[in-house]
């Protein structure tokens, strides 16, 4: 089940001031499976009549995401931005259609655990992405 969105309680829940900008950009992203980079949010929100200049974009995104709002992905060599649920999660990357999912942390406890008994390496879980091919173009 997922929650309404309501822009203005996930700024001010994370510490923003929830201006015109930070709404239209962080509303664009909701939802969207594939992280966006700045100039396709900037292309996006243009073609949809909201005409927001790339810096302000670009800072708009970086606030984001300086708050966890949004988390970073690197595609195609540039910096892409995903809004991502409040719950922690990794992140399963399909290098095919660059659509990123999360997964329970749960699922990776016990690897994780397994991992520690045989290295002693202790891992920080916060954040773990996965590369591989999602379930629609492991289909085709
Ligand atoms: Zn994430
Ligand atoms: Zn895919």
């Amino acid at each position: 089940m997922t929650p309404t969105f309501i822009p203005d309680a996930q700024l001010r829940r994370a510490g923003l001031s929830s201006t015109t900008q930070r709404r239209a950009v962080l509303t664009l992203l909701v939802g969207r499976l594939r992280p966006l980079t700045a100039q396709e949010v900037h292309a996006e929100l243009n073609s949809s009549g909201q005409h927001i200049g790339l810096t302000t974009v670009y800072r708009a995104l970086h606030s984001l995401a300086g708050v966890g709002l949004l988390h970073t992905f690197e595609l195609g060599g540039q910096r892409a931005y995903r809004h991502c649920g409040a719950a922690p999660h990794q992140h399963l990357i399909c290098t095919r259609c660059d659509a990123v999912s999360e997964c329970p942390p749960g699922i990776v406890a016990t690897w994780l655990n397994d991992l520690h008994q045989h290295t002693g390496f202790v891992p920080h879980p916060d954040r773990l992405d996965l590369r591989g091919t999602c379930a629609t173009c492991a289909e085709t």
